[in-house]
C-alpha cells in the first residue's frame, strides 16, 4: 500500500501525478568580486544575497524554487584556491575543487580518510566544480525539504515537518527535534569531523577560526539554521592540524557510486606500539551534523586492537539511538560499518580495494580511485 505524503520524487511511476506547473521566473542580481572583503560586505549588508562557489548545489535549489536570492555574490574568482603547509598540517583554500584536494599528494598520504570522502561523493564532473567550502554547506537531502507542495520548518520555519510522520527511512537516529529530523549530507564533513580541523572565516565582524565539529548545529527550534556562521561570514579556508595517525572513511549507499551516504564513518587513529592511544570516529548520514561518538572513542584508548573491542564501541555509538518508523535499520548497518572502518583503519583486516565505499571490495575502482587525472 503506497504510503501518504510522499515527497514528489518518490512518486514518479507511472500513474503517479509529477508537477506540472513551472515555477515563476524570479530575477536576481549577479556579481564576481575578486577579493575577499567585498564579497563579505556586499552579502553582509545585503539580507537576500547569497555567496555561491561552484554552484552544484545552490543552483539545483534556485532551480527547484527553494531558494529565492535577491543577488549572487560568486567568490570563484577569489583568491582561494591554493593548498599549503600550515602549522605541522595542511591549509586548503575555500575555493579549491573536490578533486584538487582529493588528489592532492599530501592529502592522498597523510589524510586519506579526506581523499576518500570526496572520492565518495557525487560523481567526477561535479567535484571539479565543487568547492571545498561549498560541500560542508550544502543542505539537507530530505526530499521534503526539496519539494514546495510539503511542509518543512527547514524551509519555511514554522510550517511543520512531512518527514516526522511521512517516510524517513534517510533521516536521523540522533539529535533531531520535534521540528527536524534531517540529516547532514556531505561525505567531506564527516571525515573533517574526525580530524578535529579547522574553518577560517572573514566576516562582517572580523576573521575566526570556528572548529570543525562546532560548525554545524542540530536542529532544535531553529531547523532553518544548519551552521553557525553569520549572514556575510565567508569560509576562506580549511585547516587539517598535524596528524601522523592513520585514518579511512567508509560509506554505505543504495547505489555504488552517485548517491549519498544512508550511513558512514570516518576513523582516525593514533597508536602507541601496539595500543591505540587516541580514536577519533565520526558517524555520517545519522544526524543533523557529523556525529561525534564520544564514549566509543574513550572505550578505544589505551587498548589493543580487536574485533572484540571494536563491536563493543560500536554498540556503545548506537547505544542512545532514537530511530523513527523507518530508519532502524540503520542502527545494524551503523554498527557494522564502525566495526570494518576500524578493522580498516586499524590495519586488522584491510579492505581489498579503495576504503572510500564499504562495498570497495567487490566493486574495485568504484569509488573513482582508479581515475587519477592527469
Ligand atoms: C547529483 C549530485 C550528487 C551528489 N552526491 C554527493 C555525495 O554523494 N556526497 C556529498 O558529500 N555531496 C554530494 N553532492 C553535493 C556536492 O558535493 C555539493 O553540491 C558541492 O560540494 C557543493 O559545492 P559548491 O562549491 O558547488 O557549492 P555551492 O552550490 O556553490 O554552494 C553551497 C553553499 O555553500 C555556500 N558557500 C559556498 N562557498 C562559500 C564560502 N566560501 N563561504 C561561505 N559560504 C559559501 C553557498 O552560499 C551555498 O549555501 C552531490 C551533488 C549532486 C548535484
Ligand atoms: S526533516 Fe527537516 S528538512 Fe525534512 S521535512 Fe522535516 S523540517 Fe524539513
Amino acid at each position: 500500500m503506497p504510503l501518504r505524503g510522499l515527497p514528489q520524487y518518490h512518486c514518479r511511476h507511472p500513474g503517479s501525478p509529477t508537477r506540472v506547473t513551472p515555477l515563476p521566473m524570479h530575477p536576481f542580481q549577479y556579481q564576481r568580486p575578486t577579493s575577499p572583503a567585498p564579497a563579505v560586505a556586499t552579502v553582509a549588508k545585503n539580507p537576500g544575497a547569497t555567496f555561491i562557489a561552484g554552484g552544484t548545489s545552490h543552483l539545483d535549489l534556485m532551480k527547484e524554487g527553494v531558494y529565492r536570492p535577491t543577488l549572487l555574490v560568486d567568490v570563484s574568482g577569489l583568491p582561494l584556491k591554493q593548498i599549503v603547509d600550515f602549522e605541522g598540517g595542511v591549509r586548503i583554500g575555500a575555493g579549491v575543487s573536490n578533486t584538487a584536494a582529493a588528489y592532492y599528494p599530501a592529502i592522498q598520504q597523510r589524510y586519506p580518510a579526506v581523499s576518500e570522502a570526496l572520492l565518495a561523493g557525487a560523481s567526477v564532473q561535479i567535484r571539479n566544480m565543487a568547492s571545498m567550502a561549498g560541500n560542508p554547506l550544502q543542505r539537507t537531502r530530505c526530499p521534503y525539504f526539496r519539494d514546495l507542495t510539503q511542509v518543512c520548518n527547514k524551509r519555511t520555519p514554522g510550517s511543520g515537518c512531512a518527514a516526522l510522520g511521512g517516510y524517513n527511512h534517510v533521516h536521523a537516529l540522533f539529535g533531531a527535534s520535534a521540528a527536524c529530523v534531517a540529516t547532514h549530507p556531505s561525505d567531506l564533513a564527516v571525515a573533517l569531523a574526525a580530524l578535529d580541523a579547522r574553518v577560517q572565516t572573514t566576516g562582517p565582524r572580523g576573521p575566526r577560526t570556528i572548529a570543525f565539529p562546532e560548525l554545524h548545529r542540530l536542529p532544535g527550534d531553529t531547523p532553518h539554521l544548519d551552521t553557525v556562521l553569520e549572514h556575510g561570514e565567508l569560509i576562506t579556508a580549511i585547516d587539517l592540524p598535524a596528524f601522523d595517525g592513520r585514518s579511512h572513511y567508509l560509506k554505505v549507499r543504495e547505489r555504488a557510486s552517485y548517491a549519498f551516504a544512508l550511513v558512514s564513518c570516518a576513523v582516525a587513529l593514533e597508536m602507541d606500539g601496539p595500543r591505540i592511544r587516541r580514536a577519533r570516529v565520526a558517524l555520517g548520514g545519522v544526524a543533523h551534523k557529523p556525529w561525534r561518538v564520544g564514549p566509543a572513542e574513550a572505550l578505544l584508548a589505551g587498548q589493543p586492537p580487536s574485533e572484540k573491542l571494536f563491536r563493543a564501541a560500536a554498540a556503545a555509538a548506537f547505544a542512545a539511538a532514537k530511530p523513527l518508523a523507518h530508519n532502524a535499520y540503520k542502527i545494524p548497518m551503523g554498527r557494522n560499518l564502525m566495526v570494518r572502518a576500524l578493522l580498516e583503519t586499524s590495519g586488522l583486516q584491510p579492505l581489498q580495494g579503495p576504503a572510500g565505499t564499504a562495498f570497495a571490495a567487490s566493486v574495485g575502482g568504484m569509488a573513482g580511485r582508479l581515475a587519477t587525472p592527469r
